[in-house]
């Protein structure tokens, strides 16, 4: 891209040069002809190309003639209108082009624009001519160049969907163009052909389409309800499609309406059944809903799949280009198409190609913008608190223990210590296994901080974890004279204010607690240190509080992940590994089961209960959102009612799950721990290590729906006391995939080779399987399956960054208002 200015240089500097050597006709390659091969030179300085036409035939002395006067007729033009000119091998969308390319032209400065493709050789008009005349009156806004800003609200974009839209969309959080068009189907369906039912048969899970031709409701003796509808196919051929528990459907589904089916097949005596996962009514003028690949989303009470789908095909029509913010130099050495082809694709993919394609780039530029959040943070460098380590200190501390240091629980303590003598604010994670000793090595740094006549303090989750905590860094702690207490919102007032008030003076050391600890009344009298157990569990404002005087900060996490992807994932923190376990842990005798044996090992569960010990049995958490695919199963509550049946009756059950708030969790969780229960239902809850050394079982229900490492770090909740400890996983599924994967568990005890084991099984499944990632950043992105994705876009982030750090120049000012726009998660470093 040039202005007129900018050409009148080109060709003023090898005619000041013919000038300055005599006319030699050397200054353009091939002569001076050639300065006028590019057709808008021709065009915006026609008299200078006639003047120097025939050069090369010319005498010196003509020449020099004519030099002259085509160097006055340059100065003469006084600066015209703002013509800018775009010389660029054009493909079909040159606007596209110029938005990608040159986004330094402000929009005010858009007097008139002119393309020309400069791969058509020679003379070719432009292609686009926009004179400032019709400018004004044509081009009155960005929109017309395709520049909608993706930002807009719904309500009050030019892209009208309709009240009644707008209000249902709002309903699920859908309030910007931005949101309807990263509202990623969760899954999608192959309507391409819908087979006749003729053809059915030998496929698991099956699309149909057809018209209802009878229904009925039954109901089971237990009370269940059963819809059975019969549909006939184009074709004439009729199949049977049930639902269970959906009662109300039955008025819904009347004879004469065309419905689309996905459900799995089953096989019954004498003919196919479809039980019936989802359904839509295939009332679509345009098939949106057949004939395609048909995006599937996240299901939501009010409005239907159809009416999403149309919903984003109407804004997709609307606005037209999306405009990208990565360049397409960027896009082509990345193997990326350009944005808004991907979100097209995404919502209406025209082949498995064009899908997988729209993911890899949706999947990149969230990486990309992760990573470029990361970079960017660390090497921000803080000041925090210096300590002065004296190795007596760590001496006297390791000789109090019962026991020694591990060599990993060692060079972690070391690495922790350099941190914390140093000016620099200690942000550090260390990373271990449940039990690999990570508390032992936070309350030796504790220690070396009060020995500094600092204060620490450490934060857990939730009030069981903060009291075993305190018991724990009491034992290590308190023989050394270092005063210690516990803040937790269950205390009563009095005792949280004396607790306070000894806090804000200084007569308190180390204080253990819970959120208790951030509240506005809670004063240090110099925090040193903060230690921060899962840190997962805190919001950024939680955090932000006790961060504030600026301790040295030590974050806890007994999730394991190979060490590559915590880079990325705590990207923001050094990072210490545990990775070696205490020695003589007992192993916890693991068995993979088929559900048959569901009985045996309930059987089983009972005898430990009557030895005295205690059980948990944990179902897997149910989104919502899942709702559907989930129907097979077992919801914690429902398992709860089967064991209340199955149990004998004087074995005690408590049932767990998310939906009871913090404190009724919290409750129940220490009534399990108080032995006032015998065995625990629960959802994955209990994840969080709260120890009850007598629990000596585990059963994990549907073992296939968790991830390897959750599994892990679930088992770990036993084998914590002296007794043998099991766990023991129910497969829902019989598959060979499935066993293969759950074998890992059975065969290994250790998180880290578990989580690479993991992440090598793991192929590339669902689109949104049971993802653990938890990060907000990432909605496509997996962190386990797409590593080759990780790769590129941490290295064009890190490209990004060596250069330009602050993403200052022109061609990343897009990329900067789409970096800012996409953080949500404000990570640790950045609130310090
Ligand atoms: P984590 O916090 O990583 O789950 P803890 O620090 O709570 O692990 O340690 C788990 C148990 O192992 C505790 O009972 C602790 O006393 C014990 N322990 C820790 N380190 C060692 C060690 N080096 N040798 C023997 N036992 C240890
Ligand atoms: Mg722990």
């Amino acid at each position: 891209m040039a202005t007129i200015e900018e050409l009148r240089q080109r060709i003023r500097r090898p005619l000041e040069l013919e000038h300055q050597q005599a006319y030699p006709n050397t200054s353009v390659f091939g002569g001076l002809e050639k300065l006028f091969e590019a057709p808008h030179i021709r065009r915006h300085f026609a008299e200078v190309y006639d003047l120097l036409a025939n050069y090369s035939q010319l005498s010196p002395e003509e020449r020099s003639a004519k030099v002259q006067k085509a160097l006055n007729l340059l100065d003469s033009k006084a600066p015209g209108a703002k013509v800018f000119i775009a010389e660029v091998p054009l493909e079909s969308e040159f606007l596209e082009i110029l938005a990608l390319e040159e986004p330094e032209i402000p929009d005010e400065a858009l007097l008139s624009l002119e393309v020309y493709d400069i791969k058509q050789n020679p003379l070719k008009t432009p292609l686009a001519h926009v004179q400032a005349a019709t400018l004004a009156k044509d081009l009155p806004s960005k929109a017309a160049f395709g520049f909608q800003d993706i930002d807009a609200m719904l309500l009050t974009g030019k892209v009208n969907l309709g009240a009644q839209a707008v209000k249902k969309l709002a309903a699920i959080g859908i309030e910007s163009y931005r949101d309807l068009l990263f509202y990623f189907p969760r899954r999608y369906e192959d309507r391409r052909i819908l087979p006749s039912f003729a053809a059915l048969g030998g496929q698991d899970q099956v699309t149909v389409a057809g018209v209802i031709q009878s229904r009925k409701g039954l109901k089971s003796q237990k009370g269940l309800s059963l819809l059975r509808a019969t549909i006939q196919d184009s074709y004439g051929a009729k199949l049977d499609l049930v639902w269970f528990n959906q009662p109300w459907l039955e008025k819904q589904l009347y004879p004469g309406l065309s419905i689309i089916a996905f459900g799995k097949l089953k096989q019954k005596s004498r003919h196919l059944e479809l039980q019936v996962q989802h359904m839509e009514v295939d009332d679509d003028s345009e098939s949106l809903s057949t004939g395609r690949i048909v995006s599937i989303y996240q299901s939501t009470q009010g409005l239907s799949q159809a009416y999403i789908r149309r919903s984003v095909f109407e804004l997709l029509k609307e606005l037209g280009r999306i405009p990208d913010y990565l360049p397409k130099k960027i896009l082509q050495d990345s193997y990326l198409i350009p944005l808004s082809q991907a979100l097209h694709y995404i919502h209406f993919p025209p082949s498995e190609k064009d899908l997988q394609q729209a993911l890899r780039r949706l999947k990149f530029d969230e990486f990309l913008f992760l990573e470029l959040r990361i970079l960017r943070n660390r090497d921000h460098e803080n000041l925090g608190k210096k300590h002065k380590v004296y190795k007596y200190t760590t001496k006297e501390f390791s000789e109090h223990l019962p026991f020694k240091m591990t060599k990993a629980q060692s060079r972690v303590l070391k690495e922790i210590m350099d941190d914390m003598q140093s000016p620099k604010q200690m942000a550090r994670l260390v990373q271990g296994d449940v039990g690999s000793g990570k508390t032992v090595v936070a309350a030796a740094a504790i220690y070396v901080s009060v020995k500094n006549s600092f204060q620490a303090a450490l934060m857990a989750p939730t009030e069981i974890l903060a009291r075993q905590h305190f018991n724990n860094l009491r034992q290590y702690l308190f023989p050394l004279g270092v005063r210690l207490e516990l803040l937790i919102g269950s205390m009563t007032k009095k005792q949280s204010d004396l607790v306070k008030a000894a806090l804000k003076s200084g007569e308190i050391d180390v204080i253990i607690g819970t959120q208790a600890l951030i509240q506005e009344d809670v004063h240090f009298k110099d925090l040193g240190l903060a230690v921060i157990d899962e840190e997962h569990r805190f919001g950024v404002d939680q955090r932000r509080k006790l961060l504030a005087g600026k301790p040295d900060v030590l974050v806890m996490s007994a999730t394991p992940i190979p060490r590559s992807l915590a880079l990325t994932y705590y990207g923001d923190l050094d990072l210490s590994i545990i990775d070696e376990l205490p020695p003589g842990r007992k192993a916890i005798h693991t068995r993979l089961v088929n559900d048959s044996k569901r009985r045996d090992v309930y059987r089983f569960a009972w005898g430990e209960i009557k030895k005295g010990r205690q059980v948990y049995v944990v179902t897997p958490l149910i989104e919502e959102s899942e709702a559907e695919v989930m129907a097979e199963i077992v919801s914690a509550e429902q398992m709860y009612a089967d064991l209340l049946a199955i149990m004998p009756p004087e074995c005690r059950l408590g049932l767990l799950h998310g939906k009871l708030s913090g404190s009724e969790k919290d409750e129940m969780m220490a009534r399990f721990y108080r032995h006032e229960l015998d065995m625990l239902v629960s959802t994955t809850v209990i994840e969080v290590g709260v120890d009850v050394p007598n629990a000596t079982l585990m059963i994990i229900e549907n073992a296939e729906r968790f991830g390897l490492s959750q599994l892990h770090q679930l088992r770990g909740r036993v084998g914590r006391g002296s007794h043998e400890s099991y766990c023991i996983l129910i497969a829902g599924d019989r598959s060979k995939k499935t066993h293969q994967r759950l074998e890992v568990i059975e065969k290994y005890h250790d998180g880290f080779i578990i989580a690479e084991k993991d992440l090598a099984l793991r192929g590339p499944g669902d689109l949104k399987g049971t993802r653990q990632s938890g990060m907000p950043d990432l909605v496509l992105g997996d962190l386990s399956q797409d590593i080759d994705i990780i790769e590129k876009a941490k290295e064009l982030a890190e490209k990004i960054v060596a250069t330009d750090r602050n993403l200052e120049a022109a061609w990343a000012e897009r990329l900067r208002t789409e970096l800012t726009r996409r953080i949500k998660l404000t990570s640790l470093r950045e609130i310090m």
